[in-house]
């Protein structure tokens, strides 16, 4: 199953490049602007995954998707890395590719040029990896 972390940096990395989720039942289009706050989703992220992890505001689905947020919760699904772009992507946990990635729709994607979208940063974490690799000899290959 997918873990609803997971769920949720799908959302993260694809609202970064401007996909909304849509919400048929309340006629909404969301799109946060801001996704992060320091190492933490924002407020404004956290407020748009309440509401369509609530079943009373219905099915909830990523622009240009047909699987549902609820789906993606469920157990025959599991997010894995798009073999086109490297992006978080759905798929069937029995091995079966769905036929269309999220980025299908988007002429100008994969594009090497901007930044990949990036996850919640832990700034103290990174310190202790350069720290720890500043220590490491250097490799004599
Ligand atoms: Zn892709």
């Amino acid at each position: 199953m997918a873990e609803a972390e997971k769920v949720r940096q799908y959302l993260a990395c694809w609202f970064q490049l401007g996909k909304k989720v849509i919400v048929p039942r309340l006629n909404l289009e969301i799109l946060p602007k801001r996704i992060f706050q320091g190492k933490d989703y924002s407020p404004e992220f956290e407020a748009v995954w309440q509401l369509i992890t609530d079943e009373k505001n219905g099915d909830c689905y990523l622009e240009g998707t047909n699987h549902t947020i609820r789906d993606l919760l469920s157990p025959r699904w599991e997010v894995i890395d798009c073999a086109r772009c490297d992006m978080p992507v759905p798929v069937v946990e029995t091995g079966v590719q769905e036929s269309s990635c999220v980025c299908g729709d988007m002429e100008n994607w994969p594009n090497n040029e901007l930044p990949p979208p990036r996850m919640p940063v832990d700034d103290k974490e990174i310190l202790r990896k350069i720290s720890q690799s500043l220590q490491q000899p250097p490799d004599l290959d």
